[in-house]
């Protein structure tokens, strides 16, 4: 099966009566500037869904894409970004928080994007302790594949996989399209 459509429904940032709809919920999570939009352009093979920017942080609310019109990607805001002032961050920081641990909706997967040639920071540590203590089924991507050297590939993989206690880790690349299949198999 294949992604065959994608449209944006809605930007919010608390409670809506889409995330009480029947239909599935994948949630995309990330440091910001991390490649979150370009992934969802690259998943979707659409070139402008998810507005992708250079500059971090200016996503500031759950961004919500509905899929083949049976499930919802859901687009959560960017974490740990240096540049935006201390009460976006805060609130920010509490969406993220309200929407996985509080918001009590039944979401399916979590897909949370780290940056291969940075390596997981501890913010991505943090909150990948945080989805495994409360039991979500989480998959990592470790995105910007292609920024590896060819010879530091598989340490680097063998890095990450470590840090993530041997828990699955697709390697991705929105330049090369390497794990878009892996990714799109998941995720459908
Ligand atoms: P977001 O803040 O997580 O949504 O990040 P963006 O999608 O806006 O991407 C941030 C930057 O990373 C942009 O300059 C992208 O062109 C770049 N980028 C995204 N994905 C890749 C990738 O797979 N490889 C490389 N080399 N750069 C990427």
């Amino acid at each position: 099966m294949n992604i065959k459509s994608a449209v944006f429904v809605k930007g919010v940032t608390g409670t809506n009566e889409i995330f009480e709809d029947n239909r599935p919920q994948i949630v995309l999570i990330g440091r910001s500037n991390v490649g979150k939009s370009t992934l969802i352009n690259t998943l979707t093979n659409q070139k402008n869904l998810a507005k992708t920017s250079s500059f971090p942080g200016r996503t500031q609310q759950i961004n919500i894409f509905l899929i083949n019109n049976s499930f919802y990607l859901i687009d959560l805001p960017g974490y740990g970004f240096a540049k935006v002032p201390p009460q976006v961050k805060e609130k920010i920081s509490k969406m993220i928080e309200w929407y996985l641990f509080r918001s009590g909706y039944d979401f399916k997967k979590v897909i949370l994007i780290i940056d291969a040639k940075v390596g997981p920071t501890a913010d991505d540590l943090a909150m990948y302790d945080s989805l495994r203590l409360a039991s979500k089924d989480v998959i990592v991507v470790a995105n910007k594949i292609d920024k590896l050297k060819k010879g530091d590939h598989l340490k680097q993989i063998e890095k990450i996989n470590q840090a993530f206690e041997n828990h699955r880790v697709i390697p991705f690349s929105a330049e090369t399209k390497k794990g878009l299949g892996e990714l799109t198999k998941e995720i459908i």
